[in-house]
């Protein structure tokens, strides 16, 4: 019986497939199982509640077996983390493709997902855990770093320093949110229940100290506000309790957001519940668990919007808290908005989004090259360089060397091509992954998310995120994933990822160009066909074709 084990991707040039692309997926698939990568490795859980790389232990065993012997021209299909066949195909096809926690519509919630998940017939894939391109805490570090940039040129004069903000979660996602405030400048009380969620983010040093109570907390960040000094600070506790009793004390509070993991009611945890029962207490009433995890949320919700009321400026952070608050009869939830048609649609207009990559061969030297490359390919791009440069200084590896930026339409197809030629001229120690969080412009449909108050109102037309699929199919991607559910929850988003994987050869580079310029190209459609004029600027400038502008 196989069962739990540490997970480490090897590292270096030997192969233990018959390819780079295999190999590629095989050690992307183990890193993110590895220990310092996921949040509870031993139950297969990568991030965001109980996003998961593989469905259970054989068939991650089975993943593996099958990884190592598959063929350049063979594609290996997984169904929510199983691997269900293989099939021939050919050399520009996909090695893997994956769908992972989808229900037909009128099916598609909680609760018949986890009977379904109960009798071992599906998993939770979120977004980059099914689809094997998590890179840890680093993946949502620079889109949080814009967000709070975002809203710091909107309210702030451009910096947060002077500013406190609120938040809680400082899970593998939401443990970007103290860092991010920080290299913005401001101060940060990020509350979370679990003690290991706050000491693992200190550790990396994503979070500066703890504080013993909410008024230790508010001491050290009055006064670190006061100096404009930057500081964020762990609080233990339940939000749903200490937001409102933040806000009744008048607490100075300035910006607030959530990142707990409410878009599963079960992971989230309900006031009156111990941290350390919370588990149990789930699996043995999950109905009565999520009644009372909604009730929670709703008081916390409401604290948010009293928080708004009185002058701070609030956004859901991507989580549903607002869904679920409503759900549990609380009317106001939706008075403030989500932060992608708040601070980042513009960007998807562009076809930005989350590019990442890997270093294959664990060396954080080839990350450093990629930096340097990056910087001298884009050197007019002032916050890609300020980013850059602070990554550099402050961000701590977790697993495979990594990096992330945001880059556009006609920018991601440059650097991808220059990082194969450098991988092809022998500059870095071993082949790179090149992907990207599902959260893009092009490859999501979610009405809470990515795709809320769309301009047309086609905030659930999820034709998108499949074309997208496709079309990264089409082009050469190495492993194509379509999912369900995802940051907001079942019935809530159907979204795409693809990663490619720059080995250094020609045809690799071929791939590379198309890729990387289709699956940027998505977002550009996508909000042309929506209607805005920055995406319709895109388009004329950068030659995408749109049959419907023509003729
Ligand atoms: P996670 O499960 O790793 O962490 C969630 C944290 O919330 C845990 O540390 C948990 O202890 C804490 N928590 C739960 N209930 C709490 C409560 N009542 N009070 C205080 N803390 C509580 O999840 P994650 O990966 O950090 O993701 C967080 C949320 O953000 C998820 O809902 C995820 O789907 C969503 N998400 C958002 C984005 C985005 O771009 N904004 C991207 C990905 C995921």
């Amino acid at each position: 019986m196989s069962g739990p084990r540490p997970v480490r991707a090897s590292r270096g040039t030997a192969l233990s497939t018959l390819g780079w692309q295999q190999e590629a997926a095989l050690r992307m698939l183990q890193n993110n199982l590895d220990p310092e990568v996921a949040e509870h490795p031993d139950k297969l859980v990568v991030y965001g509640g109980t996003g998961k790389a593989a469905r259970d232990w054989r068939s991650y065993d089975a993943m593996v077996r099958t990884l190592r012997t598959l063929r350049q021209d063979e594609t290996m299909l997984v169904q929510s983390g199983r691997p269900v066949g293989v099939m021939q195909t050919h050399e520009w096809a996909p090695r893997v493709l994956l769908a992972n926690s989808n229900l037909v519509g009128d099916w598609a919630n909680w609760e018949e997902f986890r009977r379904l998940e109960h009798l071992g017939l599906t998993m939770y894939g979120q977004m980059t855990a099914g689809s094997w391109i998590y890179i840890g805490t680093q993946g949502i570090l620079q889109g949080t770093y814009e967000t709070f940039a975002a809203v710091a040129a909107k309210k702030f004069g451009g910096t947060l320093a002077g500013t406190i903000t609120l938040t809680a979660g400082l899970g593998g996602m939401g443990g970007a949110q103290p860092l991010a405030v920080t290299m913005n400048d401001g101060v940060a009380i990020c509350i979370d229940v679990d003690p290991r969620a706050i000491e693992r983010r200190i550790e990396h040093r994503y979070l500066d100290v703890r504080a013993d109570s909410p008024r230790h907390a508010l001491a050290l960040a009055t006064e670190a506000r006061d100096a404009r000094r930057p500081l964020s600070i762990g609080l233990l506790g339940n939000a749903a309790e200490l937001l409102p009793q933040l806000l009744a004390e008048g607490a100075p509070i300035d910006i607030v957001t959530d990142q707990t993991s409410a878009h599963d009611p079960l992971a989230y945890l309900p006031v009156g519940v111990a941290f350390e029962d919370m588990a149990d207490a789930a699996a043995k009433d999950p109905a009565g668990f999520t009644t009372r995890a909604r009730e929670s949320m709703a008081r916390h919700v409401e604290a948010m919007v009293g928080f708004m009321d009185a002058g701070a400026e609030v956004f859901d952070y991507g989580n549903s808290i607002r869904g679920e608050a409503r759900l549990a009869g609380y009317d106001r939830a939706f008075a403030f908005p989500g932060f992608v048609p708040a601070y980042i649609r513009p960007l998807f207009c562009e076809g930005k989004g989350p590019f990442r990559w890997a270093a294959l061969s664990g060396e954080a030297s080839d990350i450093h090259k990629t930096d340097r490359a990056l910087l001298e390919l884009f050197p007019e791009n002032e916050s890609l360089h300020r980013w850059i440069k602070m990554a550099g200084e402050r961000v701590h590896f977790q697993g495979l060397p990594a990096r992330i930026c945001w880059l556009g339409y006609g920018e991601r197809d440059k650097a991808g091509e220059r990082f194969n030629d450098m991988v092809a001229g022998g500059e870095l120690a071993a082949p790179l992954v090149i992907g990207r969080d599902h959260l893009d412009c092009g490859s999501v449909a979610s009405p809470y998310r990515e795709t809320e108050a769309m301009l047309d109102g086609s905030d659930a037309i999820a034709d998108w995120p499949l074309l997208n699929a496709m079309v990264n199919v089409a082009s050469g991607a190495s492993w194509v994933s379509i999912h369900h559910g995802g940051g907001v929850g079942m019935g809530r988003s159907i979204h795409a990822g693809q990663v490619t994987v720059a080995d250094g050869t020609p045809l690799a580079g071929e791939k590379i160009r198309r890729v990387l310029t289709n699956d940027p190209g998505m977002g550009v459609i996508r909000h042309v066909d929506a209607g805005y004029d920055i995406a319709e600027t895109v388009a004329d400038e950068r030659d995408v074709r749109i049959p419907m502008r023509e003729g």
